[in-house]
């Protein structure tokens, strides 16, 4: 299994140096050569089987030879072993054919766990065989960052640089992030937006001389990576519903709904793939209107999905355009160029085949989490009540099981939950720890030149 770039001018890559790589050398993003195919007798066949089983059998196919069977088998195994419910990805019904898919069971109680926790140990291997340092830099909104450094601290040869918007995280995500206690763990809060931080992170990836020197890679969601771990709760939870589910998704950056359509790419019948998005809503719009234009991020209660930019919407493009890697250089050239991109009518057809959208604002959030718990006693997270909020504005046509990811802990999130429902949401003892812990941080004006030389002020001598 091989990796091109959906620029379409990066040399092939194994899974190992895509892992390692993140972003391909011509800016665009890695995807599999070919797609490999399960099944319906295969992905029936899950149903029933234990969580890490099924991981194995997916990731097994997207990896090829960069790894034996042994080494993943590891590697999955010691992902999920921390986890607090040994299902992984539970569902729950909380209506008639409505569920939660529970993705936050994990160290830091976001999805992100999931991922970041086999590509950690991934990571960690593929280094090893080849040899050498890394420098992992990553923006976050909130959650990837807490979910990196859980994977990350602590190991041998990376150095990890976060940086996120100063102010623009809960306090609970500051905290996870900056009580830490790793030396190779390098928190920045940025005198910006996340869309600031994610531009700063590309710019210094173009820096080639720089890259290079100090082996800078990625693990946000552009790391395929990510995307292939994510693709697996999509099989487990189809699997036990026995029929094609609507997934509803809380979407940011693109990545989580992204490993849906990868899924469905894989053989899986899904309905429909929903995104969901807070006022910060490019995403609905270019799914509704043909129109990816980018505006100024705005602050809401689900904090990490402020995004203006979806990177990983890229790869949907690449595919919708039936894999034109020259029509995507083009578009998103002109999109850099202008913030705003119209899509031609053939590759909108493409996306409303799979994708639907809907947008809802913070009282329509506060209003789900209301009625979950007036309904179920459940509490939820802002961002979990951002899709509840998609299914009551998209009045979806489906017989079959609509499955809503929820993306976070409710702990992590106490004040939306407590404005929504007088509540406040016990915090795992996990996360009570980090409250009080000493916190760890620097701040920086958003400019790349200081985040560089941040960087390489810290760096090991080599
Ligand atoms: C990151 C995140 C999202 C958005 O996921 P994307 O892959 O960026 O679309 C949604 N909810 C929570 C809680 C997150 O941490």
């Amino acid at each position: 299994m091989k990796y091109l770039s959906t620029r379409g001018q990066a040399p092939l890559q194994s899974f190992a140096d895509m892992l390692l790589a993140g972003l391909a050398p011509d800016g665009g993003l890695y995807l599999p050569e070919a797609w490999p195919h399960f099944t319906p007798a295969e992905t029936a066949a899950f149903a029933g089987q234990p969580y890490a089983q099924v991981a194995r059998a997916v990731i097994g196919r997207l990896v090829g030879d960069s790894f034996s069977p042994a080494e993943r088998a590891v590697d999955i195994a010691g992902a999920y072993a921390g986890f607090d419910d040994r299902r992984i990805a539970p569902l729950v019904e909380i209506g008639p054919n409505l569920f939660l898919m529970e993705l936050f069971h994990g160290p830091t109680f976001a999805f992100k766990d999931i991922a970041l926790q086999v590509l950690g140990r991934m990571f960690a291997r593929a280094l090893a065989k080849r040899g050498g340092r890394a420098t992992v830099l990553a923006a976050t909104s909130g959650d990837t960052g807490s979910a990196a450094i859980a994977a990350l601290g602590g190991l041998e040869n990376i150095e990890v640089f976060v940086l996120h918007p100063k102010g623009r995280v809960s306090e609970v995500q500051r905290r996870q992030m900056t009580t830490a206690p790793f030396a190779n763990v390098h928190n920045i809060a940025l005198e910006g937006t996340f869309d600031d931080c994610q531009a700063i992170v590309k710019a210094l990836f173009a820096e080639t001389a720089f890259a290079r020197a100090v082996s800078l890679t990625a693990v946000n969601s552009i790391n395929f990576a990510r995307i292939a771990a994510q693709s697996v709760y999509y099989f487990t939870a189809a699997a036990q519903l026995g029929a094609p589910p609507v997934f509803v998704v809380p979407t940011g950056n693109f990545g989580d709904v992204f490993a849906g359509e990868a899924a469905m790419r894989m053989g899986l019948a899904i309905d429909k793939l929903v995104v969901a998005t807070n006022a910060n809503d490019i995403m609905a719009r270019a799914l509704n209107d043909g129109v990816y234009a980018s505006g100024d991020a705005q602050p809401t209660l689900s904090p990490s999905m402020d995004i203006q930019v979806a990177s990983n919407f890229e790869r949907a493009l690449f595919e919708a355009s039936g894999r034109d890697a020259q029509w995507v250089r083009e578009a998103m050239g002109r999109f850099a160029d202008t913030k705003s991109l119209t899509l031609p009518e053939n590759i909108r057809a493409a996306l409303r085949a799979r994708y639907a959208a809907a947008r809802c604002d913070d009282e329509q959030t506060l209003a789900a989490i209301a009625r979950v718990h007036a309904e179920t006693g459940r509490l939820i997270d802002p961002h979990t009540a951002v899709g509840i909020a998609a299914v009551g504005n998209l009045k979806l046509q489906t017989k079959g099981p609509v499955v809503v990811l929820s993306t976070a802990h409710p702990a992590k999130f106490p004040d939306a939950v407590r404005r929504a429902t007088g509540l406040i949401p016990p915090p795992p003892p996990r996360l009570s720890a980090v409250l009080s812990a000493p916190e760890k941080i620097v701040d920086l004006a958003a400019d790349k030149g200081l985040v560089r030389a941040f960087i390489e002020a810290r760096l090991p001598p080599s």
